[in-house]
C-alpha cells in the first residue's frame, strides 16, 4: 500500500465523508481516517437544505438520498399566551436549486450512503489519528497502527477534534450556552393522530420547546432543561403530547447548545471543517449544512492547487469565505434562539408584541432560506453586484464555468433576467463569482479570474 496521499481527511462523519467523496470525484488521491467502523445509528442532524442536496447530486447520490428525506413542514412560533407570532415556511416550486429548499432527513441512512460513496472513491483507514506534524511539503499523520503522509489534511473530526487540538487552535465563544434535552420517537398511527400537523416552536417561558416532524413516523422534541433538572424522565416531559403506548423511544440525549467558531481554519497545510471548525445551536438546522458547505468550498480549491490550476493563495480564501459566513449565520441562529429561549414572562410578552407589530398584526410565512447570507469576501469578482457570492440556480454544470443567458432556459434564464445580466462565472461549489452585462464585460471578468487564480 502506498502511504502518501494528496489529501488526508480525518473523520468520516457527514462532513468528512462528503469532503472525501468530493476529492475522490475530482481524482485526487485521498485517504479518509475514521476510528468508528460503524455509522452512528442515532440521528443528530434533523434537516438539510437544497444546497446540500445539490452537493449530493454532484456526488451522484441525490437519487439514493431522496427517499430518506421529506419536505420540511412549516414551523409555527407560539408566544406566551399561545398566539401565533411567527411562521417559517418554504418557497413554492419551481425551486431554483432543483430541490425543496428545506428538508428533513434520516441521518443514519444518509451517513451510510455518504460513507459508501467515499469508500468507492477513496481509501478508507479505520484507525485513529493520534498526532500530526507539518513539514514544508507534507504533513505526517501518526495513526494508531500506521504512519502516512499527505500534501494537505482536512480535520473533519467533530467537536472534540484531535486535529484542532494538535494545531493549538482555540474557539471564539459567540456566547450561547443552554442545556436542552433532545428526544427522538418513532410514533404509532394512534400517536400521530394526536400530534400537530406542522412543526412548532413553543416560545413559552416556563419551558421553551420545539416539536419537529421528521421522515415517516419520526418526530423530535427539543426541550430546554431547567437549571435544577439533572436526569429528567423523557416521558414525563412528553406527557403533554403522548404516552409511552403511542411511540417507541429512539433516543433521548441532553446537549449543551453553544455557538463556537475556531479562531483559525487553516494552519499551513492543515484545514478544519465541520464541527471541528464551528458549532451552533440546532435552531434552523444548519450545523451539518455549514460543514457540507465547508467541504464543497475547500475541495475544489485543493483540487485547483494540487493540479496547478491555481496558486497556493487560493487556499487562503477558504477561511476568509467560510469563517465569516459561518459567523454571520450563527448570529442569525442565535437571534432565533434568543427569541425562543426567553424565560422572563414580561420580556417574552414584549417579544410577542414586537413580532406581531413587525408582521403588521397578521403573521405571514417567511421562507427559511432567506436566513442564509451570501459570501461577502474571497474568490469573488471585485466588480460588485448583488448576485456575487449567492448560489447559482441548478444549471447541471460542474467545475469553474461561464453560463450565458443565450444558452439557458427555465429557472436559469429567469435568474439572468432577475439579475439584469447576460453571463455569470460560476464556481465549482455553485456560488456566483461575478456577472457581466455583455461580452466585453465578460472578457474583462475572465481576465480577472485568471489573475486571482495565479
Ligand atoms: C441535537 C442536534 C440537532 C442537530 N440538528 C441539525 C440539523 O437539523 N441540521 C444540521 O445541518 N445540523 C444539525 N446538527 C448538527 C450536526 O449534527 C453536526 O454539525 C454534524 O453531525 C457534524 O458533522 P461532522 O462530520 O463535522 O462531525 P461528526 O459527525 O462529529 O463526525 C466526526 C467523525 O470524526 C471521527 N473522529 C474523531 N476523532 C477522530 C480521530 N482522532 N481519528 C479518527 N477519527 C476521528 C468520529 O468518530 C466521527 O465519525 C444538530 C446537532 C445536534 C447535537
Amino acid at each position: 500500500m502506498n502511504d502518501s496521499y494528496d489529501v488526508a481527511v480525518v473523520g468520516l462523519g457527514p462532513v468528512g465523508a462528503t469532503c472525501t467523496a468530493l476529492l475522490g470525484t475530482l481524482g485526487l488521491k485521498t485517504l479518509a481516517i475514521e476510528r468508528e467502523e460503524a455509522v452512528y445509528d442515532k440521528p443528530r442532524a434533523f434537516s438539510l437544505d437544497h444546497e446540500v442536496m445539490r452537493v449530493f447530486q454532484d456526488l451522484g447520490i441525490a437519487a439514493a438520498v431522496a427517499p430518506h428525506t421529506a419536505p420540511f413542514t412549516p414551523s409555527e412560533y407560539y408566544g406566551v399566551d399561545g398566539q401565533l407570532i411567527k411562521r417559517l415556511g418554504a418557497l413554492p416550486p419551481p425551486w431554483p436549486l432543483g430541490w425543496p429548499p428545506s428538508m428533513v432527513f434520516n441521518q443514519p441512512a444518509v451517513d451510510a450512503l455518504l460513507r459508501q460513496r467515499a469508500a468507492a472513491l477513496a481509501e478508507v483507514a479505520y484507525s485513529e489519528l493520534e498526532e500530526l506534524e507539518q513539514a514544508k511539503k507534507e504533513v505526517t499523520l501518526r495513526l494508531r497502527d500506521r504512519t502516512v503522509t499527505a500534501k494537505y489534511v482536512v480535520g473533519c473530526d467533530g467537536a472534540a477534534s484531535t486535529v484542532r487540538r494538535a494545531l493549538g487552535i482555540e474557539y471564539e465563544d459567540l456566547q450561547f450556552d443552554e442545556q436542552w434535552l433532545v428526544i427522538d420517537l418513532l410514533v404509532s398511527e394512534r400517536g400521530l393522530a394526536k400530534l400537530p400537523k406542522v412543526s412548532i416552536q413553543y416560545c413559552e417561558p416556563a419551558r421553551p420547546s420545539t416539536y419537529l416532524i421528521g421522515v415517516g413516523s419520526h418526530r423530535r422534541w427539543e426541550l430546554m432543561l431547567l437549571p435544577e433538572e439533572k436526569d429528567p424522565d423523557p416521558w414525563k416531559l412528553l406527557s403533554r403530547w403522548l404516552t409511552p403506548d403511542d411511540a417507541q423511544l429512539w433516543r433521548a440525549a441532553a446537549y449543551r447548545f453553544h455557538a463556537l467558531v475556531a479562531r483559525q481554519w487553516r494552519r499551513g497545510r492543515v484545514f478544519l471543517a465541520g464541527d471541528a471548525a464551528h458549532q451552533q445551536p440546532p435552531f434552523t438546522g444548519q450545523g451539518m449544512c455549514q460543514g457540507i458547505r465547508d467541504a464543497a468550498n475547500l475541495s475544489w480549491k485543493l483540487h485547483h492547487v494540487l493540479t496547478a490550476k491555481a496558486g497556493e493563495r487560493l487556499l487562503d480564501t477558504y477561511e476568509v469565505e467560510r469563517r465569516a459566513h459561518a459567523k454571520r449565520l450563527i448570529a442569525v441562529v442565535k437571534d432565533i434562539g434568543t427569541v425562543i429561549c426567553e424565560r422572563n414572562v414580561d420580556r417574552a410578552r414584549a417579544r410577542d408584541r414586537w413580532h406581531l407589530a413587525q408582521a403588521g398584526g397578521e403573521v405571514v410565512t417567511v421562507p427559511r432560506q432567506h436566513l442564509i447570507p451570501p459570501l461577502e469576501d474571497g474568490f469573488l469578482s471585485s466588480k460588485s453586484h448583488s448576485a456575487n457570492g449567492t448560489l447559482f440556480p441548478n444549471d447541471g454544470g460542474t467545475g469553474l464555468r461561464t453560463v450565458k443567458l443565450g444558452e439557458s432556459e427555465g429557472a436559469v434564464a429567469q435568474w439572468f433576467k432577475n439579475n439584469a445580466c447576460t453571463a455569470a462565472i460560476v464556481r465549482p461549489d455553485h456560488y456566483v463569482y461575478g456577472v457581466a452585462r455583455d461580452d466585453a464585460a465578460l472578457e474583462r471578468m475572465l481576465k480577472d479570474v485568471a489573475k486571482q487564480l495565479r
